[in-house]
Formats: structure tokens, C-alpha cells, sequence
């Protein structure tokens, strides 16, 4: 059994900057990450300007574009109601800046375990022990679980199954630039256009634009017709995307 002083399950935005600041403290840090990294997450990547004053390194090279604002529309209205005062958003690729952050961390002296699961996380009076899939167990006296909406570190702590929304996002390329140019100042949210509290989204990058659509509801019948009709409210969808 390797002992360390934290142990952090999952290199998303969370872990990995948890694994950072506690490796600069001097603790022995170890992040347990399922996938090969870097990994794809389904996301519209978008950064508030909250993210700035949480972290003190320069991520300006992950920013595949910087909108002015937010947009929304609403099925059966006229048109996207473009707010020009909102907030400012940075756009950026998951699997880039969860790399770049989880990179970081190593680089504070985190130790970093790709391609492992834990799967089970058992707390004791004095540690916590982690078992992965690979059979390598680990303990600590802190464990952190930013696994996801999954978490196992979640259930085993008591709080339940998490969230049980579904979502589906593509990144589509655009054959003609002049529409990235068209749609590229703002990120679109579109309320109506799917069943229960869902809404879809329009995230423009440097070459393509993230589309989604999520709902709270855990099942969603003919949600990818749903998603083509959501598509179909804009243009560049006619314009080869
Ligand atoms: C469709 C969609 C769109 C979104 N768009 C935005 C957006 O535009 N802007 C925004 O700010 N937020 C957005 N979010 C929310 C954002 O994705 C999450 O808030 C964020 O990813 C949470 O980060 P995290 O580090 O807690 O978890 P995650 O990013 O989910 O990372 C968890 C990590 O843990 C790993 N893992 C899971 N289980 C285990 C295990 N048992 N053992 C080891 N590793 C494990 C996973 O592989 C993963 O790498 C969106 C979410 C969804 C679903």
C-alpha cells in the first residue's frame, strides 16, 4: 500500500487544480485518472472571467477566442436578443486547458496516474484507502473526489447517486469562415426547443462551434431529432457546418 498525504480521483479542472495548490504546500499528492490525457469532455468550454482570479498562471495560449457577450433565443420569438453589456467569455478546448492545468500540477510535484479507476474508496478512523482497477491501493488521510457527476468518492461519502441530466454536444466545422465571423461574437443559449428545464447552446471556437443541447431530465426520447431541429434555427447549418 503506497501512502500519501492526498490523494485526488479525477484530472478534471477540479483535481487538478486541487492536486497543484496541495503539491505547493509540500503535501505528497497523487491524482488517480481514468483515462489516457489528455481526454475529450463533452463541453461548451466556455470560461467566465471568474477563472481569472482562480489561477495565477498565464492560460492565455489555450483561448481559441474571446466572445463580447451572451446571446439567447427562444423558440417562437423573433430572432437572438443579443445583450451587449453581458459577460465577456473565453472560449477554449477541454482536452487543451484540463491538460495545461493538470500539467501544472505535476510541474508542483503532484504525481499524476493516468489509465487507473479507482473503484472503491473505504474510510477508517486514521486514512482513507482507495482500491483501483488495477488493483494498486493507495491511502491517505485526505482524499479528494473530483471525479465527475459519477463520483464514486460522492456515493462512498454518502451523498448519493449524482446528477442524472443528459446532454449531447458536436463540434462542427464550418466549410465557409464567413460564418464563424457572423456568429463568433457571442455565446448563444436557446431556451424552448427542448422538453423539461433543457436549453441549448452555441459556442463559437477558433474554427468550429461547439452545439449542444442538456436536460436535467435522466432520459430524453428522440433527443437527437431534438438536437437536428436546434441545429436548424441557425444558419450556418444551410452554410456546409
Ligand atoms: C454538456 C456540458 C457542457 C458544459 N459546458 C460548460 C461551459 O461551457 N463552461 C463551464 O464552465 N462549465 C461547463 N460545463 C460544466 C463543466 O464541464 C464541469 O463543471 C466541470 O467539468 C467539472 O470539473 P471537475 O474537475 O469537477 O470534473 P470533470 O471535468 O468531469 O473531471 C472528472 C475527471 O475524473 C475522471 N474520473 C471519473 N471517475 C473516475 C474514477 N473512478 N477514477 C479515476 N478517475 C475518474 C474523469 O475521467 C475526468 O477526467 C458543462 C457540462 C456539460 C455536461
Amino acid at each position: 500500500m503506497e501512502k500519501y498525504d492526498c490523494i485526488v480521483i479525477g484530472a478534471g479542472p477540479g483535481g487538478a487544480a486541487f492536486a497543484r495548490g496541495a503539491a505547493l504546500k509540500g503535501l505528497k499528492t497523487i491524482i488517480l485518472e481514468k483515462e489516457a490525457l489528455p481526454r475529450y469532455k463533452a463541453c461548451g468550454g466556455g470560461l467566465t472571467p471568474a477563472v481569472k482570479n482562480l489561477l495565477d498562471f498565464d492560460y492565455s495560449p489555450m483561448i481559441q477566442r474571446k466572445v463580447e457577450g451572451v446571446a439567447f433565443l427562444s423558440r417562437g420569438e423573433e430572432g437572438i436578443v443579443y445583450y451587449p453589456d453581458s459577460m465577456p467569455v473565453e472560449m477554449v478546448s477541454r482536452s487543451d486547458f484540463d491538460h495545461l492545468l493538470v500539467t501544472k500540477a505535476v510541474s508542483a510535484g503532484a504525481t499524476l496516474v493516468e489509465r487507473m479507476k479507482a473503484v472503491s474508496v473505504k474510510e477508517s478512523r486514521d486514512e482513507v484507502v482507495i482500491v483501483t482497477d488495477t488493483g494498486d491501493i493507495f491511502s491517505a488521510q485526505v482524499v479528494v473526489g473530483a471525479d465527475g457527476a459519477r463520483s464514486i468518492a460522492s456515493r462512498a461519502a454518502g451523498f448519493g447517486r449524482g446528477y442524472g441530466g443528459i446532454a449531447v454536444e458536436a463540434e462542427l466545422y464550418p466549410r465557409d469562415p464567413a460564418v464563424l465571423d457572423e456568429y463568433g461574437k457571442h455565446s448563444i443559449f436557446g431556451f424552448g426547443f427542448i422538453p423539461g428545464e433543457g436549453y441549448g447552446w452555441v459556442f463559437p471556437k477558433k474554427d468550429h462551434f461547439s452545439v449542444g443541447i442538456g436536460t436535467s431530465r435522466a432520459r430524453m426520447p428522440g433527443l437527437i431529432s431534438i438536437y437536428e431541429a436546434f441545429v436548424k434555427q441557425f444558419r450556418f447549418s444551410e452554410r456546409g457546418a
